[in-house]
């Protein structure tokens, strides 16, 4: 029998609880099972220079892939990771995997500027990530400015002053550090002025209703007002329409992510884009 206390909601016992506690062990074991046997990888998504059109950049995003249940999103998993404390192995392992990449593509020949790399809430809160970042890059030979960080807003402003200093450390090996989901965590103007970092990435949600939304609309050009002023790149990730490029265009927004472009592809998928695509300057004129 449920329990409820009528004031603040909180419920002592559900009868679904058992269910979502059995479903959390088993997540909990499967994901042990994955990361012994490696069965993540690595989909990379297109950054594009929003005046050369040239792909400048890549994030990289993790894709577990069950033996039985085939590609899990990370939706469905870094959640459940990031409460078991899993987080910390499969980040080191896609940290890892992500320089590897990068090394390995420049040794191939590859031009591309950066590859950026989610970090999570949980590992930032490590006082290792410094030295763990800084290990991935001596043992791939991965260049540092290569690398870009990915921290969300609703990370970064939950306690800011606990941030700067390891923020500082992070930028000092020489990577550089955006601002993931920008626009929904509620940040401190202040604070932004300290954060030594590099990139504001314009959430998705304000991006998908550009058309249709003026609030959406007055958001993104404040966002890309903000990032100029403070001297940050500005990218919109989510982009699916012409319309919303030729938006982001007008209003001088660096770099655009999003499925117009490509969805996020395997090594060998992205690898053929970057050859097919030197440049996607003729098809943007069209869409400007
Ligand atoms: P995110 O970092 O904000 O990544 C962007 C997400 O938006 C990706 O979903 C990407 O596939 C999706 N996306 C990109 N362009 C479009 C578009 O035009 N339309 C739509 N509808 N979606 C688009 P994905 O790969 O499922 O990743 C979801 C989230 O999972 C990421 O959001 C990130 O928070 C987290 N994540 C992914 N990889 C990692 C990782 O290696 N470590 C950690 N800690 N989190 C990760
Ligand atoms: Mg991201
Ligand atoms: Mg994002
Ligand atoms: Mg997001």
């Amino acid at each position: 029998e449920a329990k409820r206390d009528g004031r603040n909601g909180f419920r002592f016992y559900t009868p679904d609880m058992t269910v979502e506690v059995r479903q959390r062990v088993m997540m909990m074991d499967e994901l042990r099972e994955a990361i012994e046997k490696q069965q993540f990888l690595l989909h990379f998504q297109p950054q594009v220079c929003l005046t050369t059109g040239e792909v400048i950049g890549a994030e990289a995003l993790v894709r577990w892939m069950h033996p039985e249940k085939g590609l899990i999103p990370p939706n469905d998993f870094i959640p459940y990771a990031e409460s078991s404390g899993q987080i910390a192995q499969i980040g080191e392992w896609v940290l890892m995997e992500a320089c590897t990449k990068m090394s390995e593509w420049r040794a191939q020949g590859y031009n591309l500027r950066k590859v950026a790399v989610n970090i999570s809430n949980q590992q930032l809160r490590r006082k290792s990530l410094v030295m763990l970042v800084k290990q991935a890059l001596a043992d791939t030979k991965c260049q540092p400015e290569t690398l870009e960080l990915e921290i969300t807003e609703s990370t970064l402003m939950q306690n800011p002053e606990d941030m700067v200093e390891e923020l500082v450390q992070l930028k000092a090996l020489g990577v550089s550090l955006a601002i993931d989901d920008f626009g929904t965590g509620y940040s401190s103007l202040s604070y932004l002025k300290q954060l030594p970092i590099n990139k504001l990435k314009i959430d998705r949600s304000f991006v998908r209703d550009l058309d249709v939304d003026e609030n959406d609309r007055a958001i993104t050009r404040a966002i890309i007002a903000l990032g100029k002023s403070l001297n940050l790149t500005v990218i919109a990730e989510g982009v699916e329409y012409a319309s919303q490029v030729s938006f982001l265009a007008s209003e001088q927004c660096e770099q655009i992510q999003g499925y117009l472009y490509s969805k996020p592809l395997p090594e060998e998928a992205f690898l053929a884009y970057l050859k097919e695509h030197k440049s996607r300057r003729e098809e943007m004129a069209e869409w400007i």
